[in-house]
């Protein structure tokens, strides 16, 4: 097992290191900053959505190397998915970090590597924060455009 928690720490470490799509979205169809004050994490997450999927994601932010591996994660997964696909992976994830056992593997990928942090009730926030954010600002999204 320790293998595996090394090569997780790794995935995570990488993230945290040369963070993916981290870049402000300039007119944004999405863009909200959300912080989680128990850890000092801050992001700001800009989503482009066009019919209805994920055409871009980019962020910045600053903050522990859960908080920001785990958002630089989320970007590169949720682009180029259906909304209905992308809260669904969402929802997968945070069912995961509450301690249910991955649903689907294959989906997830990378973000098993986050699983372990289930152990650490503070952390969950930190990964969780880039995917409420998400959640939060398709919801707007979604009240603001009718759908
Ligand atoms: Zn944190």
């Amino acid at each position: 097992m320790s293998d595996l928690e090394d090569l997780y720490k790794e995935v995570i470490l990488d993230h945290y290191r040369t963070p993916r799509n981290r870049a402000k979205i300039e007119g944004a169809d999405v863009h909200l900053h959300r912080d989680n004050p128990l850890c000092g994490d801050e992001i700001d997450l800009y989503v482009d959505i066009e019919d209805g999927r994920v055409t871009n994601v980019g962020f910045e932010g600053r903050g522990c190397s859960i908080s920001q591996a785990s958002v630089s994660m989320m970007t590169e997964k949720l682009k180029g998915l259906s909304i209905a696909e992308a809260e669904e992976l969402a929802n997968t994830f945070k069912s995961m970090m509450q301690g249910e056992d991955a649903k689907d593997e294959d989906a997830l990928g990378d973000l098993l590597a986050l699983q372990g942090v289930q152990k650490y009730p503070v952390r969950i926030k930190c990964a969780l924060l880039g995917w409420n954010t998400f959640l939060e600002g398709v919801k707007i999204h979604n009240e603001k455009h009718g759908s």
